[in-house]
């Protein structure tokens, strides 16, 4: 029996840099929507193949059912009848992302928002800064500095590569706090 959410929508963000346990962090919620029965709906971008082609992963191996989408059109048609709607690594979408959020939300839909803040120069990432905005609530998660043990909000680029989608693990990423993180030159 579908149940009733009293046309109570929302935006939700978290957001923060790499190892910070934003995946994580946006699949509890959806556990407990789903647990609450709520018709929960997950969606990734195309871009971001790490671990799992149909799963939205954390660093600690939890997953999620989700689909893979290249636009943001098409999460509009999917997610018609969700109550909760996920939406892992928003960096990756483009604006239209922004008032996709905005519509399902006004229809009374929760919809959780996950993404990096900021690229590995520190500076903000595609439609995030916009999404915190709209946000109703806002989560900016910490991880550790690999470096010195205090809480890291950069995320460091060990290779040289300068393209700012570089997709990666420890293998080629760090987080770092603001004394122990390198600019890019
Ligand atoms: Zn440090």
């Amino acid at each position: 029996m579908k149940k009733e959410i009293n046309n109570f929508g929302c935006i939700e963000v978290i957001c923060g840099n790499m190892f910070s346990g934003k995946t994580e962090e946006l699949i509890r919620r959806l556990r407990r929507a789903k647990i609450a029965k709520l018709n929960v709906k997950i969606f990734k971008p195309k871009v971001d193949t790490r671990y799992d082609e149909d799963n939205i992963v954390s660093h600690n191996q939890l997953k999620l059912k989700s689909f893979v989408v290249d636009s943001t059109a098409a999460i509009y048609e999917l997610a018609n009848d969700a109550d909760v709607i996920g939406i892992d690594e928003a960096q990756f979408f483009d604006d239209d992302i922004i008032d996709v959020t905005k519509n399902l939300s006004s229809k009374g839909k929760r919809v959780i928002v996950a993404g990096l803040d900021t690229d590995f120069k520190g500076k903000p990432f595609g439609p995030m800064p916009q999404l915190m905005c709209e946000s109703d609530f806002l989560d900016k998660l910490q991880a550790i500095c690999v470096k010195c043990g205090n809480p890291a909000s950069y995320t460091q680029r060990l290779s040289k590569d300068d393209s700012q989608v570089v997709i990666g693990e420890t293998d080629i990423y760090e987080a770092r706090c603001r004394h122990c993180y390198m600019e890019p030159t």
